[in-house]
């Protein structure tokens, strides 16, 4: 019969996740359920910072459409996400939620959200669960690099210290918002170890327009309600928000990538607003074709159009004087508002980062060929998506596979 006092079972393999956000906290659970001893180490005071900004306007965990519609929402990696979603996609990142005790439903957009709306609560229950696996949780660590031990080295409140294990996985996430822990240092290290690292740019940011000063002033922080905005071809309906330098929002966002690479190739992109999308050019030319008797042209504007003074102060900023005062220049110009879009919003103020590590440089488990051992997943890899939950479920999907993929290296 075997004693356990006596007899030594085979110590558990070892695994260090660096990154306690979403896609390190799924690379740690994926380990620790395949018998796997996890040491989980994050630079900040506590776990999932940005994972619970997310959830602070109402997470959207992911997006009901078909995988058809929603594979090519990660661009030119829509192959790559093929293999990683077939595992772990939507559907099952709604069940793992569920799993948590975290209901979700579908919004009127398609966009999942947990009935709570919030981060929290998930991430609560997650982190209970974890530790409940025995998953050890070390905050206040930034990791540092290698030494020449090959040994992990972590700048911790008690000085600097190295750890050891048989697999690593790095989820240190994009660039974006560095406050919240990812910060981007990460960049220099890999990149001295020889990983390519594509630039990292902003992604579902928001753009300059250098507004007049006075504009700025009276209308940053308002909003102009139902728009379609276009670009190279593709319309996307929804609202804006002006800022003191330009705007963002949700079509925005959608449009990102795209308005980005092209100011990078051209100095400047050109976008259109419609102003009125339900109503046709014929009939605001109808309208406008009306007597204005001795009313201002923004009381006009409003009585015949219904336009909000942000709206017309917009047409005021954006048109010279001969087109407003032209109704047939005027009706073309509310539903193609030329917008000269100049530059990108820092990365640092982005949603996402674009560019990261290059899958080139990756196997299919997601380790870095360069480090045998060392596996990545999340946003610091190179690939980008719209908001609307693709994110998030890019994160759990790459966290999950570099799990697995270190599971079966320090299982071997
Ligand atoms: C305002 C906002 C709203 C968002 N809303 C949504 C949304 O609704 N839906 C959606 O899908 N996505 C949303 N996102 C994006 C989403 O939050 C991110 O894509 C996701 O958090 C990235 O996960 P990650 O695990 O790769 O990285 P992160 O969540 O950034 O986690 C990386 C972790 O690594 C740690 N770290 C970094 N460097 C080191 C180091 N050297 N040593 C130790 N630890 C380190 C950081 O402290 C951090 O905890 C939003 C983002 C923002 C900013």
């Amino acid at each position: 019969m075997p004693n356990p006092q006596t007899d030594t079972a085979p110590s558990p393999r070892s695994a260090i996740v660096i990154g306690a956000g979403p896609s390190g906290l799924m690379a740690a659970e994926i380990l620790a359920d395949r018998g796997v001893r996890v040491d989980l180490y994050d630079s900040m005071p506590s776990p999932g910072r940005k994972f619970l900004l997310a959830g602070k306007g109402g997470l959207n965990l992911t997006h009901s459409e078909p995988l058809g519609s929603f594979l090519p929402r990660y661009g030119a990696r829509a192959g790559r996400f093929q293999s990683l979603l077939s595992e772990f996609g939507p559907s099952d990142l709604r069940a793992w939620a569920k799993t948590l005790g975290i209901e979700t439903f579908v919004g009127s957009s398609g966009r999942v959200f947990p009935e709570e709306m919030k981060a929290a609560p998930l991430l609560r229950s997650w982190l209970r669960r974890l530790r409940a696996k025995g998953i050890r949780l070390l905050v206040r660590h930034r990791w540092l690099g290698w030494d020449e031990q090959e040994r992990l080295r972590f700048a911790s409140p008690a000085g600097e210290t190295a750890a050891k294990a048989d697999a690593v996985v790095l989820a240190l996430g994009g660039v974006s918002w560095p406050n919240l822990g990812s910060d981007g240092r990460w960049v220099k290290i890999l990149e001295q170890h020889g990983i390519g690292v594509s630039p990292v740019k902003p992604a579902n940011c928001g753009f300059d327009l250098d507004w007049s000063e006075r504009f700025a002033k009276v209308f940053a922080g308002h909003r102009l309600g139902t728009i379609e905005l276009e670009f190279e071809g593709r319309t996307v309906r929804g609202e804006i928000t002006l800022t003191e330098t330009g705007m963002e929002g949700g079509c925005v966002y959608t449009l990102s990538a795209a308005l980005r690479d092209a100011i990078e190739a051209n100095g400047i992109a050109m976008a259109t607003l419609d102003l009125l999308p339900d109503w046709t050019e014929a009939k605001v030319l109808d309208m406008l074709q009306r007597p204005r008797g001795s009313k201002s042209l923004s009381t006009f504007l409003k009585k015949v159009l219904g336009l909000e003074p942000v709206t017309i102060a917009l047409l005021r900023e954006l048109l010279p004087p001969e087109s407003l005062n032209n109704p047939l220049l005027l009706a073309a110009e509310i539903k193609a508002l030329p917008l000269p879009l100049m530059r990108t919003r820092p990365v640092e103020e982005a949603i996402s980062t674009a560019g990261g590590i290059r899958f080139e440089d990756l196997d299919d488990h997601l380790m870095l060929k360069a480090l045998p051992g060392v596996f990545v997943a999340g946003e610091m890899l190179d690939w980008e998506a719209p908001t609307g939950g693709y994110l998030l479920t890019g994160c759990f999907a790459t966290g999950r596979r570099a799990g697995l993929g270190a599971a079966g290296w320090a299982n071997k």
